[in-house]
């Protein structure tokens, strides 16, 4: 692409790095940001800045959040003594979507992935462990993807919990989860949290 403006290529450049985004939808995009307000753009830029600099992970469970502690977190109205672990932030929004889930969450921040270079000290177990020795944790939902990497962080997640005695169940492993979340509907996520089997069961299929 030729540029008649060193300003105009930069900023297509930044949008072109986005996931999805290729050369000509950036160019759009950056052209339509010309077209509008000043403020307008401004706005959108301080919003960007913004949630870059400002947002926090909750101390407790990991998700993102406005606070050190996330609203789910605090509420008093969850049952603290559930906890579903999940791959990202994605999958929270997805399982509150549902309204079929009245527990806690804990996110991970990835799945193992040896192939990625990602192992368990790259994502939050070690917080995981020392939640479950609070002993107030009476079940532990595995809510991971149905993907190599989600089947290995699972089998390793489950040998690090298993000593605590506390019941184990994952949804049903069949639905798409994770990145593919978009594509799950929230009737069929919400029933595979209420079906949601022992693990022990989840291995003998
Ligand atoms: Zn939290």
């Amino acid at each position: 692409m030729n540029f008649s403006s060193k300003l105009l290529e930069n900023a297509v450049a930044e949008f072109a790095k986005l996931p999805g985004v290729g050369q000509k939808t950036a160019l759009r995009l950056v052209l339509h940001l010309l077209n509008q307000d000043k403020q307008e753009v401004e706005r959108f830029s301080t919003t960007i800045s913004k949630l870059r600099n400002e947002i926090q992970f909750c101390a407790v469970c990991h998700n993102i959040s406005d606070s050190s502690k996330c609203e789910i977190c605090t509420s008093h109205k969850r049952d603290h003594s559930l906890i579903c672990v999940v791959e990202d932030t994605r999958d929270v929004m997805a399982i509150e979507n549902t309204n079929q889930y009245n527990g806690v969450y804990h996110v991970l921040g990835g799945l193992i992935s040896p192939m990625d270079g990602v192992g368990p000290s790259d994502l939050q177990v070690d917080t995981l462990v020392e939640r479950l020795k609070l002993n107030e944790t009476k079940e532990i939902i595995f809510a991971l993807s149905a993907t190599m990497e989600g089947d290995t962080t699972l089998f390793y997640l489950h040998k690090r919990v298993k000593n605590f005695n506390i019941p184990v169940s994952t949804i049903a492993r069949g639905i798409a989860f994770g990145g593919e979340l978009e594509y799950v509907d929230e009737i069929t996520l919400g029933r595979s949290i209420a079906t949601r089997v022992p693990y022990e069961n989840s291995l003998s299929k």
